[in-house]
């Protein structure tokens, strides 16, 4: 069914007209929070403060604490009960204007009685005592295998402050929070704001914290424990890191306060906003489930983004800023404007990621930004976008428990890609201009998209609605043709199609350009028809080549022509003798080169061209190959192939022939380092052979060496685990010894983790039985752990032993949902899914989808990652050797 799109935003702004007209709610809202109830209590209360007082215990599994809710309600606010958001914890005492009232929560909610409602100002004070746990609560410990140490952390997104005490929690509800924690003596608590007050009492020490500004309960947040700040600098960022882990953070944060104070100063002058908090701090967290999170004034990173746990190349560090100055950009755009709703989710996360390339791009041009964004960001959003499980960037969000499902390619990596469409489409002034606008008149409160469109309208920009709603509100994108011919030297026709890759049938306002290979000639085409006939191109020389997305503005699959393509397979050799002027040409735009080899590969995914030609053709140039983030992508690429796609005789001598290469390569003196590491990494993914698995185990004996890189212990890991799975004779031996070698907390992660991979029935059936364990089981691995061991537990060579796991993955899909941390299902159904490579395996998915009464949303998840099994099965049909 075409679903109607037109209307969403009057809608949007209709629930807000609406908001003022509701004046009751149901007695018991229900579980969760649902749109209704936020729009209900958002029109009543204003003015709101939270003052909580929060103890923290060694060891305990409780967080008692005491809270004084001030808040003003409308005389029209007074007609019903208020529903105030606890769960999870216990109501001890709770009083509303000085009266008494019962503890039991209905739902996760206490209702304030409307009796005891004052129209103006209200105080609301209980007694609490929440959960502390490993997994699984909003108040997260964490226990340091290495020295015995423990480490608190709070995370609340999307709605868990409710889990850590009563609120209102809901974005659009902000207020200014105060803090106390009492924690043992020696302890550091970072919050929002700079502490105060600090007074010691013997063996316990309380911690106060000043009133911040206006923000939303997932913004608050604080973390606990025997942190240290490591190179304190006046004018840059405090890092706080375990006190375990403080020589491996030195040589680190320097650079990570670097990027912060530039990133800084360059975001605060192109959104002519100054930063908006008082102080901001970077709180490094082991084991984090996300990258990072932006709470005002004091983001969380998870620790292995920036203590590499892996000899670094100079993508991984490129990575890192990235991820830095993301949660940065957060602050102004999340934070300072919230979104009022988690349905714009997209929004603060599509700029945040967008923002952080450009910003990235302009504090150093030479790390070459727009080139990863289309290597690392484009790829995850169109493999989620070309699949039947996608959604429209705007998703509907009707309660906040199912928000998670929210979070994924479409938020993190189609949205930033839209917005470069975005930028190219509106022209840099307006786009910057309308930013400014936005961020402006919506300080320290919440906005939706629509008032970002009137921002962008503000500035003169026009056809903003039209491009919306094209681009936000519907699923999907187009693939882009060309055809076009020459007579008598010059272009006599060029036509460009686009069509939906999906049933659909939808047609996008496009921006692109396109690059005529002989000549460094690019045309700017704006085209919202599903064919365009492309008159500036005509009478110009004819080309060798033709491509239709030169420097990325375009969002779509923009596949060579069948000339093009046989021609670009042959220009792409930076070493070849007599190079043509197409050659140079490519040779000299790094970028258009990468996605040049994106579009061969295109070829191969559509299942246009076979995968043997795209190994031989990659055989061939990586022995050559000098840009090191496009070996990587050409790697990746070719291990697929021959992981996934190439079946017959010819696979075992293209392994042999790609561990060769990446042996060699590795150890070449005059490579950069990043070059050396990253064919490491390809010889681990790839080695099978017995040569390729000796010197796997050259490499962990130390009788072979990269030459400059020293091997860091989850590169010796990952070679063992490489052994592990491929059932090798020498690998129990190799994983015992290097069990005794590294006893460290993460070596333990590790160690178990690679073991998902013995090829066994006996370990599957384990390994599987330790992730049906709920997270508050006391015998349950971490989150992260078992995050860690599921790619392990399904190697590519393994579906004999992981098949018959499949359909017990899927089915245990609702369970996750409610249990996980927000990327966690991605990563099973990825991992599970991914495992498996035949018809009977996509039979299995397809019998699960067939099931009647599936939550809709778990069923685009698994639509979304059956895709590339769907690809698989075909490609081998298409293409048996
Ligand atoms: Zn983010």
């Amino acid at each position: 069914m075409a679903h109607s799109t037109a209307s969403r935003f009057t809608i949007l702004a209709g629930m807000a007209m609406m908001a003022a007209t509701i004046s009751s709610v149901a007695q018991s809202p229900g579980p969760g929070i649902s749109h209704e109830l936020a729009i209900n209590r958002a029109a009543r209360v204003s003015d709101l403060h939270y003052a909580l007082d929060l103890a923290v215990k060694p060891h305990a599994d409780t967080m008692p604490g005491m809270e004084t809710i001030r808040f003003t309600l409308t005389a029209s606010g007074l007609a019903t009960d208020l529903p105030l958001d606890y769960r999870d914890g216990t109501l001890t005492t709770a009083t509303l204007n000085g009266q008494t009232l019962p503890t039991t929560l209905t739902d996760g909610h206490l209702l304030l009685p409307a009796k005891f409602l004052h129209a103006g100002e209200n105080k609301f004070e209980a007694t609490f005592a929440s959960r502390i746990a490993t997994a699984g609560a909003a108040i997260t410990r964490y226990e340091d295998k290495d020295d015995g140490s423990e480490y608190i952390y709070s995370l609340f997104v999307p709605m868990d402050a409710s889990m850590a005490f009563p609120c209102f929690d809901q974005p659009d509800l902000k207020a200014r929070f105060t803090l106390s924690v009492n924690t043992p003596s020696g302890w550091n608590v970072i919050a929002n704001t700079a502490f105060d007050l600090f007074t010691s009492m013997g063996t316990v020490q309380q911690t106060h914290f000043p009133e911040t500004q206006p923000i939303s309960t997932y913004l608050f947040a604080f973390a606990a424990g025997p942190w240290v700040s490591v190179n304190p600098t006046p004018g840059k960022p405090n890092v706080y890191v375990r006190k375990s882990q403080v020589k491996r953070a030195e040589p680190e944060v320097p650079q990570l306060q670097d990027i912060t104070a530039r990133g800084m100063a360059w975001l605060a002058d192109y959104f002519q906003q100054p930063f908006p908090f008082p102080k901001y701090d970077i709180v490094l967290i082991p084991g984090f489930p996300f990258g990072g999170m932006e709470h005002a004034g004091e983001t969380f990173l998870r620790e292995d983004v920036v203590l590499f746990r892996t000899a670094p190349t100079a993508a991984d560090r490129f990575g890192r800023n990235i991820t830095t100055l993301h949660e940065l950009t957060h602050q102004w755009f999340g934070d300072l404007v919230t979104m009022r709703w988690f349905d714009d989710l997209w929004l603060k996360e599509g700029f945040a990621q967008y923002m952080a390339y450009r910003c990235l791009d302009s504090l150093q041009p030479a790390d070459g930004a727009w080139k990863h964004f289309y290597e690392d960001i484009k790829p995850q959003a169109y493999g989620i976008d070309e699949t039947q499980g996608t959604t429209p960037i705007f998703q509907n969000i009707p309660n906040l428990k199912d928000a998670k499902s929210a979070y994924g390619a479409i938020v993190y990596q189609k949205t930033p890609a839209v917005l470069k469409q975005l930028n190219y489409f509106l022209g840099e002034d307006h786009f910057r201009d309308g930013l400014r606008i936005y961020l402006k008149e919506h300080a320290y409160a919440n906005a939706q998209w629509s008032d970002l469109i009137a921002a962008f309208e503000k500035t003169g920009s026009k056809n903003v609605q039209a491009w919306a709603k094209a681009w936000i509100l519907q699923r999907g994108m187009p693939e882009v043709n060309v055809e076009w011919g020459c007579s008598d030297g010059k272009i006599a026709n060029m036509k460009l199609t686009q069509h939906d890759v999906l049933p659909d049938g939808y047609v996008w306002p496009m921006s692109n350009e396109i690059v005529m290979g002989i000549s460094p000639d690019t045309i700017r085409v704006n085209w919202s028809t599903a064919e365009y006939e492309v008159k500036e191109a005509i009478g110009k020389p004819c080309p060798y080549i033709v491509f239709t997305n030169n420097d990325d503005y375009g969002y779509g699959r923009f596949l060579l022509d069948p000339q093009s393509a046989d021609r670009t397979a042959s220009s792409l050799n930076p070493m070849r003798d007599n190079l043509s002027a197409t050659d140079m040409m490519v040779m000299s735009h790094p970028l258009l080169r990468s996605m040049l080899w994106g579009a061969l590969w295109d070829n191969v995914h559509v299942a246009n061209s076979s995968p043997r030609s795209y190994a031989d053709l990659a055989l061939r140039e990586l022995t050559f190959e000098h840009d090191e983030t496009l070996f990587r992508v050409i790697a990746g690429h070719t291990i697929t192939a021959l992981h996934s796609y190439i079946t017959g005789p010819s696979r075992t001598p293209l392994v042999a022939q790609l561990e060769r290469i990446a042996t060699e390569r590795m150890q070449q003196q005059g490579a950069a380092p990043g070059m050396r590491i990253n064919n490491f990494r390809a010889l681990t993914g790839i080695a099978e052979t017995p040569a390729g698995r000796d010197t796997l185990k050259q490499l962990l004996s130390g009788s072979l060496k990269v030459p400059g890189v020293e091997l860091r212990q989850l590169d010796r890991w990952n070679l063992i685990g490489r052994l592990i799975s491929l059932n090798d004779p020498d690998a129990a031996q190799i994983f015992a010894a290097e069990q005794q070698r590294d006893k460290s907390g993460d070596g333990q992660k590790y160690a178990w983790s690679v073991q998902a991979g013995v090829p066994t029935a006996e370990a599957k059936e384990k390994y599987f039985a330790q992730y049906l364990l709920p997270p508050t089981d006391p015998t349950a691995k971490p989150e992260d752990w078992i995050t860690q061991s599921l790619r392990p537990f399904n190697s590519w060579n393994q579906s004999a032993f992981t098949e018959p796991y499949l359909r017990r993955a899927l089915d245990q899909l609702p369970e996750i949902k409610r249990d996980r941390k927000i990327f966690f299902l991605g990563a099973w159904l990825g991992a599970f899914i991914g495992g498996q490579q035949s018809p009977a395996a996509l039979t299995a998915v397809r019998d699960w989808l067939a099931q009647p009464n599936i939550d809709p949303d778990l069923r685009l998840k698994v639509l979304e990652s059956a895709d590339e099994l769907e690809r698989t099965v075909r490609i081998r049909q298409r293409f048996p050797d």
